[in-house]
């Protein structure tokens, strides 16, 4: 099959591979050309424009560029190569202040994109930047990091298009709602959404199950529950309350750090109370969702709203959560099969620099966790796990019209691989990016 939009050639044709375009029939295609950024014709129509230039695949494949739609990118690069899920010992893990200087900003930033270009990945959702954190220990989370964002968005130095969401508490912290309510009348800078959108607000609603700090109905081995970390407005709860219905009056895409199932629980009750809901720029959102219920899933799923998922968490800590939280809690944690299942808008996401920013065994710990709950390896769950980082991830942007697939309309990025990803068995690792366009340019070519 083949489409076109009309006009004149394309600046660039890429072909003689196979590629997955994600749409909603699933169509994969031969051949795609390019204008000004932008698919303007697949398969024959492709073919058969006069093009400025051309991309030889020689068989390999293209799937839609990836895109992590939840990773600190400001951390990941001042950090780099440190991970907190690796083999570097305790005291050689960086700490304290990593950047301090406007020259150290951008340059943290540039590192990220190089490195998240070399992976593939070509969007991301940088999740938490704001004044609650001006005076952060790492200095990657304040002000002075939106600054050097936007300053390096208006020189065009961009290699990964970015969701930037604003935080007016501290990251894993607590908020208080003077703050929230302070931050949300300073205005975000005018920015390319394109490149840089500023779409809304992330609040930290409770911590992690491991450390007993995610908030739960039933008790913690140690008999505790965990606890909200806002502040404000008489008690914790009430505070939550507000700075939800705060942001969302204001018509702001709130994403909430919520693991436990009674955090989750009061974050959907607010959403449901909402009633018209205003119009936000994307879906409201739980990043994490560890102990999310299937009641709680079909309900987010009934209004809109979804989940960011980090497998590699889920991976790293279930034996650490299994001590506080019982055996049998800790295997219908991270119900990943079940946010499939229900349809609800679900991303796999990497949480880096907490695990690596690399997808493929993000996506091989997404596939144990699906299979381990009865899911088949076959091509068609491996499409729903590349679905989750693309055109989900675009859901989550509020940006499907116009990225996540590969069609015509749609921006021009994309991932060539050595080998197709979908052919069931192939451990996503074993798959190695050789090419990564953003918006028609390569970004990175191996060799
Ligand atoms: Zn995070």
């Amino acid at each position: 099959m083949s489409t076109a939009l009309s006009g004149d050639g394309a600046d660039l044709i890429i072909r003689g591979g196979r590629i997955h375009t994600l749409d909603p029939r699933d169509t994969t295609t031969s051949a795609l050309a390019v204008r000004d950024g932008v698919i303007v014709a697949t398969g024959a129509d492709a073919e058969a424009l006069p093009a400025r230039s051309t991309l030889e695949l020689d068989g390999r494949t293209v799937v839609p560029g990836l895109n992590d739609a939840h990773l600190h990118a400001a951390w990941l690069g001042a950090r780099w190569p440190h991970l907190f899920f690796s083999d570097t010992p305790p005291e050689q893990q960086p700490s304290g202040r990593l950047v301090s200087t406007a020259g150290e900003r951008r340059a943290t930033l540039r590192r990220a994109w190089r490195l998240l270009a070399e992976l593939g990945i070509t969007s991301y959702t940088e999740p938490g930047i704001g004044p609650g954190e001006d005076d952060g220990e790492t200095g990657c989370f304040g002000s002075d990091m939106l600054d050097a964002y936007v300053e390096l968005h208006r020189e065009g130095a961009q290699t990964s298009r970015v969701t930037l969401l604003r935080l007016f508490g501290t990251i894993d912290g607590e908020s208080t709602l003077d703050d929230f309510e302070r931050g949300l009348q300073t205005p975000p800078p005018s920015t390319d959404a394109r490149w840089l959108a500023i779409p809304g607000v992330k609040i930290f609603a409770d911590g992690i199950p491991p450390m007993a700090t995610a908030w739960t109905d039933e008790p913690y081995a140690d008999g505790t529950t965990g606890h909200l970390l806002t502040r404000g407005g008489g008690d914790p709860l009430s505070a939550f309350q507000r700075m939800i219905e705060l942001a969302a009056a204001r018509g702001l895409q709130i994403a909430v750090h919520a693991t436990g199932d009674r955090s989750i629980a009061e974050f959907l009750a607010v959403l449901e109370r909402l009633d018209p809901a205003p119009a936000a720029p994307g879906p409201h959102y739980v990043v994490h969702g560890d102990l999310a219920t299937p009641a709680q899933i079909a309900r987010m799923r009934d209004i809109g709203a979804g989940f960011a998922i980090q497998p590699l968490i889920a991976a790293h800590t279930h034996s650490w959560a299994a001590v506080q939280l019982g055996e049998a809690r800790v295997a219908a944690a991270w119900p990943l099969a079940e946010m499939f299942g229900s349809g609800a808008l679900t991303t796999l996401t990497s949480d880096a620099p907490i695990a690596t920013p690399d997808w493929r065994p993000s996506l091989d710990a997404s596939l144990r966790l699906v299979t381990a709950a009865g899911g088949v390896d076959d091509a068609e769950l491996r499409r729903r796990l590349l679905r989750a980082m693309t055109v989900e991830a675009a859901r989550q942007d509020g940006a499907a019209e116009w990225k996540g697939t590969l069609e015509p309309g749609r921006v021009a990025d994309l991932t060539v691989l050595d080998e197709d990803p979908l052919e069931p068995g192939r451990a996503f690792t074993s798959v190695t990016v050789e090419r990564t366009v953003v918006d028609g340019r390569t970004v990175f070519a191996r060799d």
